[in-house]
């Protein structure tokens, strides 16, 4: 479409005449329609009696899941609009790690409550300005809501985590798998001052195919799926002293190739003795520190493999980089380059070191670190495919315990915030004037889409529920929510249903943010070529 501008001298081509661009109305009610597309999508998946998607790649390649960033990482998204929907998920994923799906149904209900008003002829500025006033009233009602719990407070941190199974694969696991979540952070949670900080890095995470969801298990230690070099060494060692080589474990090659002239087989025998005896120098020296586990980042030498055997040294080699700077936070040890400069203090230690075999391979458990500041969680399933699934479940699990660790304030969840913020907002918009009160109702109307959504995925009629809902909450049971499992409204704090309310919060900045940007646009032109 070309566009023409009057200009002093006739009119002006500004934009070429295959560029395509959409004005106005047009390109609001488009971008609209899109985003609420992609809303409607991922609706149906919302809670736990939600179903979950069958995404088919090109390749005929399957994945289950009912995670919405998943679900939308996955799918070719074309119109600019929909892109930014599939932002919100992917940022409220790397922000919180929970509350995807809840985030882009809200953002599309925003913006289909704001359709409605743009029909009513209200400017879309005006609706950007309610919006965001009443987002930053939900946060303040959100904090006054929220109850504070400890830190390290295992018993709530076991059902936040259950919580966030629920909607999951997993949830029949749910039980033993929140508290191999809950234990595996406690182990490598720090704190600074009052403050405490769990970085997810130290768990390190190894995937099996073969057993059951509830042989997951967590490892105070390190898993590597490696074997060990020799089948003349040790596969158990109880009371590990562990060294953690990053260099190979071999005679190091000159940089220029050079020539030996030898003149007697004698010379040549001695010329093999003296490389066999710098190698036993060095498997001596890790002896008389008394190491018996060796893992190094890099190669061992078929002879140094030999005398470590033989003095009852187990090796594991080309272990990857990040494995080691692990297993130095696990058992305490210090990852050294040169093997001079090792002393009995670089050494870590674990209770026991072994081979297993899992399934058709043999890994080696370093197991019992006394304070493990990184530790391994064995992810077990009856295939690849269940095994992947429960891999993104348990990561947004993670994520919601360190959430709540780090911010420690829960809300119940099955709508109850969402129900309650929104019943407070319509009457706090009566101090508001005109269009934009008109607004902030609508913002509150949205709100409602998550407890009605829940109750609708559970089969529960919509409408009547809401209103029961409503009148208890009213009835100052602020708590509130939808059963889902029970199909039927009750207090889920008593049930244990709780969330972190970082979650709920990064579901209304990122929604009401993805929102008003798109209300924001009156002009979609397609440009030429990338940025820069
Ligand atoms: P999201 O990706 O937004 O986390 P989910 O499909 O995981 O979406 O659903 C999360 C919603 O389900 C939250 O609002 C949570 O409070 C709710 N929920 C979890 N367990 C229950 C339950 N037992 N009954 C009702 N709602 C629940």
């Amino acid at each position: 479409m070309a566009s023409i501008q009057q200009g002093p001298n006739g009119p002006v081509l500004v934009l070429k005449e295959s560029a395509l661009q959409q004005k106005g109305k047009d390109a609001q009610q488009n971008n609209i329609a899109a985003a609420k597309l992609v809303a409607e999508l991922v609706k149906t998946s919302l809670g736990p009696r939600g179903l979950d998607k069958m995404l088919v790649d090109s390749l005929g390649d399957v994945t289950i899941t009912n995670d919405g960033a998943t679900i939308l990482k996955e799918i070719d998204v074309q119109h600019p609009a929909a892109k930014m929907m599939v932002e919100i998920s992917k940022t409220v994923d790397n922000e919180v790690g929970d509350g995807t799906t809840s985030s882009v149904v809200f953002g599309g209900t925003l913006l289909a409550k704001a359709e409605e008003l743009l029909k009513k002829d209200v400017h879309s500025s005006t609706i950007v300005d309610g919006y965001q006033i009443a987002a930053e009233k939900t946060l303040e009602i959100y904090s006054e809501l929220s109850k504070k719990i400890k830190p390290d407070d295992k018993e709530s941190l076991i059902k936040i985590a259950t919580t966030s199974m629920q909607s999951k694969l997993i949830s029949e696991d749910s039980g033993i798998l929140s508290k191999v979540v809950v234990d595996a952070i406690l182990s490598i949670v720090t704190k600074k001052g009052e403050d405490y900080f769990v970085d997810l890095e130290n768990i390190k995470v190894e995937k099996k195919a073969g057993a059951s969801i509830q042989d997951t298990q967590i490892v105070k230690g390190i898993v590597l799926d490696k074997e060990i070099v020799h089948s003349g060494m040790p596969t158990k060692i109880d009371g590990a002293h562990i060294a953690l080589l990053n260099s190979a474990l071999e005679i190091e090659k000159t940089e220029m190739s050079s020539e030996i002239r030898i003149s007697d087989p004698t010379q040549m025998q001695m010329f093999l003795e003296e490389e066999n005896r710098m190698l036993k120098t060095m498997v001596d020296k890790l002896h008389d520190i008394g190491v018996n586990v060796l893992i190094c980042q890099k190669g061992i030498d078929d002879i140094a493999q030999h005398y470590l055997a033989k003095n009852g040294i187990m090796a594991v080699r080309r272990v990857k980089e990040s494995d080691m700077i692990k297993l130095a936070k696990a058992t305490g040890g210090r990852v050294i380059t040169n093997l001079d400069d090792l002393s009995e203090k670089d050494l870590g230690s674990a209770n026991l070191v072994h081979q297993k075999k899992v399934e058709s391979d043999k890994w080696v458990f370093i197991e019992g670190c006394k304070n493990p500041q990184s530790v391994t969680m064995l992810i077990r399933g009856g295939s690849q495919r269940v095994i992947d699934e429960v891999d993104r479940s348990i990561h947004d699990s993670l994520m919601v315990v360190k959430d709540v660790i780090e911010k420690p304030e829960i809300v119940a969840g099955g709508g109850a915030p969402e129900a309650y913020a929104a019943s407070q907002l319509k009457d706090w918009a009566d101090n508001f004037d005109g269009r934009e009160q008109l607004a902030i109702k609508k913002y509150a109307e949205a709100l409602e889409v998550i407890p009605l959504t829940i109750a609708e995925n559970a089969g529960m009629d919509p409408i009547d529920t809401m209103a029961n809902l409503r009148a208890k909450q009213n009835q100052g049971r602020k708590w509130t929510g939808i059963d889902a499992r029970n199909t039927k409204i009750a207090d889920m704090l008593s049930i244990d249903v709780v969330e972190p309310v970082a979650v709920k919060e990064q579901i209304i900045k990122s929604a009401t943010e993805a929102a008003c940007m798109i209300l924001r646009i009156d002009d979609v032109i397609a440009v030429s070529g990338g940025p820069g």
